[in-house]
């Protein structure tokens, strides 16, 4: 396993590689975020921002979301895997706002966790990226560095990634490692064809030593 100092060197290596890392979901406020959060499970961000400008023309807050017509929806977001599911979330989760949360976002991740389609993983990008309160949102790129670094058993849950996360990072530093791992895992940690050879975090990587090896 990674010891802690080990892996926070490859997070500044990362950080060096990745200064500007981000959140990459267009949306101009925290309902907004929220929805382009549910709308992107399983599904890319880029995607997801070519489908929200329409969505959010006709829809731009809970209010007028809550009310909506379920088929015109599904329609402004059809682009989108499983958009029919989504379609009925994101409804579902702007009249709860209405009526239970008086047209606010709650800022507290069980809340957030009782809206349709919102989950540990959501709930932690709105909470950092809407309102700047730390959490370390395990995606399926931040669970699979996590893994190939032998920072957690490959046998680990997201939660137990997340946990572990949050136990070796400082805590002023969970939203910005949050981003980090994820443009790693997305432009340089690939899924597919990881880019090992050129990898200055290779020295520290069980994972990548084997592949340079073959
Ligand atoms: Fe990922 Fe390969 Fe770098 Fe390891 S060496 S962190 S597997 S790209």
């Amino acid at each position: 396993m990674l010891s802690k100092k080990r892996f926070l060197a490859v997070l500044d290596i990362i950080g060096e590689m990745f200064p500007e890392a981000h959140g990459e979901l267009d949306a101009k406020t925290p309902f907004q975020l929220l929805i382009a959060v549910i709308l992107s499970a399983q599904a890319t961000d880029k995607g997801v921002n070519k489908a929200t400008p329409a969505l959010f023309a006709a829809y731009p807050d809970s209010k007028q979301l809550a009310q909506a017509n379920l088929s015109e929806v599904e329609a402004l977001i059809k682009t989108i895997g499983l958009y029919r599911s989504k379609a009925k979330n994101i409804i579902k989760t702007a009249m709860m706002i209405e009526e239970e949360f008086g047209g606010e976002i709650p800022r507290d991740k069980q809340l957030l966790q009782t809206l349709p389609g919102v989950g540990r993983k959501t709930a932690n990008v709105v909470l950092g990226d809407a309102f700047g309160i730390p959490g370390i949102a395990v995606d399926t790129h931040v669970e699979r560095i996590s893994k190939r670094l032998q920072l957690v058993k490959q046998s680990a849950t997201v939660t137990e990634v997340e946990e572990k996360l949050m136990k070796v990072v400082p805590e002023s530093e969970w939203i910005v490692t949050h981003h980090r791992l994820i443009f790693f895992g997305r432009y340089h940690c690939t899924a597919r064809a990881p880019k090992c050879a050129a990898c200055p975090v290779l020295p520290y990587c069980h994972f990548g030593g084997k592949i340079s090896s073959k």
